[in-house]
């Protein structure tokens, strides 16, 4: 008999959050921890949505979205998870890039960057402050008239290599662009810079498995393999959600699934003003991506002096279509050592990850699609021969993902890495105003994305969350007060 995922399931909780990517599961947990009863249901067969991982014979263990994030995490960890989870990360200590205009490694700070701009590319070290104080200065609040080109043209004119090493590694994060609001560079950029590039020691498995066991101890409700089919809403108010064919009740819902997704999928236009469902439309899906998974066979060993992330490209100049381009010409390749996982068997893998458009892959017949995926498997090992000479040689497995392989997992339309653009956040952040008792937490926009993004996100929702339900128990008390009265 098939198992019943949803066997023993309650017929009520306070909260029910969709999906179990890294907002949903931090929402989740402090919803948990305040003492809320909450359900969390996952369609695919692990929790982490993006913040994943694969297992290949050998031993080997493939991150997928492990490469890095801003000192921040350690803070949040910390306070919204546990402190065994913050006390997993570690900086990275060699970024590198490699293009036509520089050659370089740096610890990716501010210290380091205000040296290399002022030494290495002879910048005015007054103009490299000033940039500095205006990025941290950057908040939500502020213009978002002025674009990142026009940030970097006022303080670097005509600097394309300035440029070129102050975006690059942004665009690889999280798909942003020159023609996005300068705020969304701006406080990614310095959040970054505070303190330079950190990872999870012990892997994503590891972080996950952690994380699941900080759920249970909340008391939070854990399903997998249980895909949410629609948020029941009665009269603008959410009442819960159907999962296998059962109706389950809520007092709130969180969505951690991708925004249009929720809204036209699981809501449906009818049930929100037609303003809104128009503004939903604008909405622009941000980029996905494509990988190549290399393990290195267990006797060979990598000089770590290659480098922790190495963001490469023969690209003569920056350019964001250039970096979304089939014809590959950036790179960022991932190096995880064996104290990556201290812990397991000593192994050394390399991810080589490129921005991607879902129509470059997601429409092409069967052997077009497998020849693509062979090709880029095919010019990724060339390309990093270029820093590894005997590459081809020391390959124990080798695979590659697209597009498609992000959309099948995690039933992101067009396996968008970093969910929506930003005006996401507005139509993300408007869900409750029309339907009272549904929120929205997850990838949108840059902020909002990204592993520190998406916790944080995660946490403000569970506190509008915990709000909601306060104000709605209090207001049955209330009711109820007043109906008692003779
Ligand atoms: C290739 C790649 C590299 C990346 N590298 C980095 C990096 O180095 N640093 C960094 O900070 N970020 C990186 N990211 C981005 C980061 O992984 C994501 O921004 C973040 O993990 C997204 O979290 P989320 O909470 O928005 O949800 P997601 O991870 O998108 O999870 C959503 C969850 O909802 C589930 N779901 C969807 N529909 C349903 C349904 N109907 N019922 C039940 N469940 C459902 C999905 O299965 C999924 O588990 C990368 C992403 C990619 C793709």
């Amino acid at each position: 008999m098939p198992r019943d995922f949803l066997s023993n399931i309650r017929d009520r909780y306070d909260v029910i959050v969709i999906g179990s990517g890294l907002a949903g599961m931090t929402c989740a947990n402090v919803l948990g921890r305040s003492g809320h009863s909450v359900l969390l249901l996952e369609q695919h067969y692990k929790l982490g949505g993006l913040a994943t991982w694969f297992r290949r014979p050998g031993g080997h263990i493939f991150d997928i979205s492990l490469h890095g994030f801003p000192h921040g995490m350690l803070k949040s960890c910390r306070r919204y998870w546990t402190q065994e989870i913050a006390d997993q990360i570690v900086p990275l200590e060699n970024v590198r890039f490699d293009n036509p205009m520089f050659s370089l490694t740096t610890r990716y700070n501010r210290e380091d960057f205000t040296r290399l701009l002022s030494t290495d590319f002879g910048v005015d070290p007054a103009a490299v402050t000033e940039f500095f104080d205006a990025a941290r200065r950057m908040n939500f609040y502020d213009d978002q008239e002025l674009t990142t080109r026009e940030l970097f043209e006022k303080y670097f004119p005509g600097r394309e290599d300035v440029m070129r090493l102050l975006m690059e590694p942004i665009t690889y994060a999280n798909g942003s662009t020159l023609e996005d609001p300068a705020i969304t560079y701006g406080i990614v950029f310095s959040n970054f810079m505070n303190r330079g590039v950190f990872t999870f020691q012990g892997g994503t498995d590891f972080l996950v498995d952690l994380m699941k066991q900080e759920l249970q101890k909340n008391g939070v409700d854990v399903r997998i393999r249980t895909e949410v089919e629609s948020i029941l809403v009665e009269r603008s108010q959410v009442r819960g959600v159907r999962v296998g064919g059962r109706d389950i009740a809520a007092g709130a819902v969180v969505s951690n699934a991708s925004l249009p997704a929720t809204i036209f999928k699981m809501v449906g236009e009818q049930k929100l003003d037609a303003d809104f469902v128009e503004q939903c439309r604008e909405v622009r899906l941000n980029n996905s991506s494509t990988q190549v998974y290399i393990a290195i066979k267990p006797e060979c060993e990598i000089e770590e002096s290659t480098g922790d992330l190495l963001f490469s490209s023969t690209a003569p100049l920056f350019r964001t279509d250039l970096l979304l381009s089939r014809d590959i010409s950036s790179r960022t390749f991932s190096f995880y050592y064996p104290r990556t996982r201290p812990e397991g068997r000593a192994r050394t893998l390399v991810v080589s990850s490129t921005n991607a458009n879902f129509e470059d892959w997601g429409n092409l017949p069967p052997e077009e699609y497998e020849a693509s995926k062979q090709d880029l498997i095919e010019t990724t090992i060339s390309a990093l021969e270029k820093y590894l000479p005997d590459a081809r040689s020391m390959i124990d497995h080798v695979e590659a993902a697209t597009p498609l392989t992000f959309q099948h997992y995690t039933q992101h339309p067009q396996g968008a890495s970093f969910g929506t653009k930003f005006e996401g956040l507005a139509v993300s952040r408007g869900l409750p105003d029309q339907v009272k008792g549904l929120y929205h937490a997850g990838s949108v926009g840059i902020i909002m994305s990204g592993w520190l993004g998406a916790i944080n996100y995660g946490v403000i929702v569970a506190n509008d969350v915990d709000g909601h339900l306060l104000s709605a128990s209090s207001t049955s008390s209330a009711d109820l007060a007043v109906a008692e009265k003779p």
